[in-house]
């Protein structure tokens, strides 16, 4: 059996991945707050841990994983958002849950087994309060109850930081209704125009960190494999979901190995509205094939950093481009035909940007099936061929065709037929620039 291998940021070192119980491996991983359009940087969880998820069920078998990713549909960015456009709440959260779907959906990631929406899940939610508070671990005040950080003497062990980073990780806001000001709150009251659930406590809903820690128990137990989610999630999210399932279910740890994927900058920079180079999954998807942006996301490790640019579009584009030309006459493919060192790769935590290296140098069967086994070359090759970006005429493989063309031309001599090229790009709103090392292309504005 392929043996796993996951980094341990507590160990600095990759560990041998032992499942709890081979018959139902088991994964969390946080799931989106529904609220506005994805961005490119929520795409890469829902990427990277499909990976996971693909190699487990190859690792242990379809039917013995059990991947659960929430939806966030309670939260007062949902609440602001409703108000801003003057929709309901319920209209916010379905489309926007709704458009993940189809956003992530075109980019290939498998749905979970499981995908819990929190507002389904309040009762568990209210038990496992009472449970904190029953234990000495969280306690009531002015309609809120709050998580007692000084019950437990290893909180901050977790994401190893001291207080002062903890302090201004968790931006804590001192409230009267604090004890002390790293308690993190559990629930809160709703005013009359917020969501509002009874509970012992008045009505309110719940906080952030708790949803996760009661679905998570709920669909996968007080102990399970893997748990996933973006580095920006360790503190003080992860680090609380941690201290409220260990001190409500009594536990050392919530799962046994934790995963956490690196950010995403655009062009060097990171991503803000402010600097206008926000990008969404559903504009990056009228720029790039879909596959381009599947495969621009396994190109770095996922515990690097990623540069999101123009230049790696292009480069994703034109790998796909030759991946399918190699593989457009091969039929249906099985896992069984996936080269071994392939799977290898993937199974050394995840080492993608190795893995696509692996698939320069194969062809044919072997490509499509290690290429399929990542998600990848999942549309046809006239598909892939026929996308345009929106605005554009011609598809960037096609652009890259042209120019060896061209080239071919020029070494020919043909100079009426490397102009006539040249020309047709132009018409077609893409400029080409010689130079000492070849010839680049970009869309006329
Ligand atoms: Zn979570």
């Amino acid at each position: 059996m392929t043996e796993i291998q996951i980094y341990n940021a507590q160990k600095k070192a990759k560990m041998a991945f032992t499942p709890i119980d081979a018959n139902n491996v088991r994964m969390y991983v946080c799931g989106p707050t529904v609220y506005d359009f994805a961005h490119i940087g929520n795409a890469r969880p829902a990427i990277v841990f499909d990976i996971m998820f693909r190699l487990l069920r190859h690792v242990y078998g379809e039917n013995q994983v059990t991947y659960a990713r929430n939806i966030t549909d309670v939260d007062d960015k949902i609440n602001q958002r409703a108000l801003d456009e003057n929709r309901s709440i319920a209209e916010v959260t379905e489309q926007t849950t709704a458009q993940y779907h189809a956003d992530i959906d075109a980019l290939n990631v498998l749905r979970p087994n499981i995908e819990p929406f929190a507002t389904q899940h309040i009762p568990e939610m209210i038990e496992m309060i009472e449970t904190l508070i029953a234990g000495g671990h969280a306690y009531a005040a002015e309609n809120h109850v709050l998580f007692s950080v000084k019950s437990m003497p290893e909180y901050g062990k977790f994401s190893r930081k001291n207080l002062d980073e903890m302090i201004a990780g968790a931006r804590v806001d001192v409230a009267t209704y604090k004890r002390d000001e790293m308690d993190f709150v559990l629930w809160k009251p709703s005013s009359d125009d917020q969501p509002a659930w009874p509970s012992p406590w008045g009505n309110g809903r719940p906080g952030w960190h708790i949803e996760c820690s009661a679905m998570a128990k709920k669909h996968l137990g007080i102990e399970f494999d893997i748990h996933g989610g973006g580095l920006d999630l360790i503190f003080p999210h992860h680090q609380n979901e941690v201290a409220q399932s260990c001190c409500a279910n009594n536990t050392d740890r919530m799962a046994n190995h934790w995963m956490h994927n690196e950010f995403l900058n655009v062009e060097g920079e990171k991503m803000s509205k402010s600097l206008g180079n926000f990008l969404t999954i559903n504009d990056a998807r009228k720029q790039h094939p879909a596959e381009a942006l599947r495969l621009m996301m396994l190109m770095t490790h996922y515990r690097k950093t990623i540069n999101w640019s123009k230049d790696s579009a292009k480069e994703a584009v034109a790998m796909l481009g030759k991946w399918h030309e190699k593989t457009a006459n091969i039929g249906e493919v099985s896992s069984a035909d996936i080269p071994a060192n392939f799977i290898d790769a993937i199974a050394d935590d995840l080492n993608t940007p190795f893995a696509i290296s692996l698939l320069h140098k194969m062809a044919g069967t072997p490509l499509k099936a290690a290429a399929q086994f990542i998600g990848l070359l999942y549309e046809t090759q006239a598909d892939f061929i026929s996308f345009k970006p929106a605005g554009i005429k011609i598809n960037a493989a096609y652009i890259e065709a042209l120019i060896e063309q061209r080239n071919t031309a020029k070494t020919n001599k043909d100079w009426p037929l490397a102009d006539k090229i040249r020309d047709d790009l132009m018409a077609k709103s893409v400029v080409i620039k010689d130079s000492t090392n070849g010839t680049s292309w970009e869309y006329k504005k």
